[in-house]
């Protein structure tokens, strides 16, 4: 006998974020609900942002908000999208979100996205883009493990898109079909991250990070080619400078990676996370290393508000 099967109804969610600025308007999670027949969901026609927002002495600060709205706004642009809110509106309503869960430090995550007005894959011109902010508490992205003993990375089989593909300077939704697809074949490699090359071979970034090494005190900064231009990336590099390391941007290979001294990951979500590991073969010393440490804290210190050097990448959620 054929056992019965019951329909999966969708929409249950695991995460729980609060209250949701969906729309111009906070209202709680289970009121901000679209369409099964939204655009974005069928073609990858949205834009995101990743932003984190830290406990300070002064109260919760978002670090880097109007550089984090700004590119929000570019990626939009790329899109083609009518926004229907002003860079100050979103700003406002991150703030909010953040304000009225009482998070003292949480993982934003503004999105705008193709609603369900037409499913042509053209969403234009009778289509303006929908748009929320949730925000969550959020430690560690790969880990406290990988923090303290360095990530290991893949090599994926999946390259990084060509400029003429896709516009990887813009976080639109779609882009992240190539970065799941590296990160779930590093997943079942083992391996906590994915490692992406560029379509001739060069060094291009992580799934969602940009790449940095060491040889001896010299910093290497995957330069930007096809890649995600990051707030992180350059926060670490103005850190690195004023704490007197020499700053290189390069175009690197995968084994120039294996004969580095220390290699680490930035982005928002994965603030600086050393590498320990890449294709199996031990970076340095196989650990995260010393330099790279000093970075984190020092960036750490600049984005919790306890470097007054850097009080201008922080806006005070009052
Ligand atoms: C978001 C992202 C980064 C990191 O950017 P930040 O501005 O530092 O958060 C790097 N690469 C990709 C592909 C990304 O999506």
């Amino acid at each position: 006998m054929a056992a019965e099967i019951k329909p999966k109804l969708g929409g249950e969610t695991k995460m729980k974020t609060g209250l949701i600025w969906f729309n111009g308007h906070t209202v709680p999670q289970e009121e901000a609900k679209v369409s099964v027949l939204t655009h974005a969901m069928h073609y990858g026609t949205s834009v995101f942002e990743g932003i984190r927002a830290y406990e300070t002495p002064k109260g919760p600060a978002v670090f880097r908000l109007s550089e984090h709205v700004e590119r929000f706004f570019h990626s939009a642009k790329v899109m083609m999208f009518e926004m229907p809110f002003t860079p100050e509106q979103v700003s406002e309503g991150i703030l909010s979100v953040i304000r009225e869960n009482g998070y003292k430090s949480c993982y934003i995550r503004p999105l705008a996205w193709m609603g369900a007005t037409s499913l042509g894959v053209n969403p234009l011109p009778n289509n303006p883009a929908e748009v929320m902010v949730a925000a969550w508490e959020w430690g560690t992205y790969l880990g406290d493990e990988a923090v303290r003993k360095g990530a290991k990375l893949i090599t994926s089989s999946w390259a990084r898109f060509p400029a003429n593909v896709m516009p990887g300077k813009a976080k639109v939704g779609g882009n992240y079909v190539n970065s799941a697809l590296a990160r779930i074949e590093a997943q079942q490699a083992g391996a906590d991250e994915a490692l992406l090359l560029d379509k001739e071979g060069f060094v291009a970034e992580g799934s969602g990070e940009n790449l940095f090494f060491f040889k001896g005190k010299v910093l290497y900064a995957i330069e930007h080619s096809v890649n995600l231009m990051g707030i992180t990336r350059d926060s670490v590099m103005a850190v690195a400078r004023d704490l007197g390391y020499e700053v290189r941007e390069v175009r690197a290979t995968r084994d120039q990676l294996y004969m580095a001294d220390e290699m680490f990951m930035v982005g928002t979500a994965a603030e600086v996370t050393p590498v320990s590991y890449l294709d199996h073969r031990a970076i340095g010393k196989g650990t995260a290393g010393e330099h790279t440490l000093k970075l984190r804290v020092a960036y750490l210190e600049a984005a919790q508000g306890r470097n007054p050097k850097y009080d201008a990448w922080l806006t005070y959620v009052r």
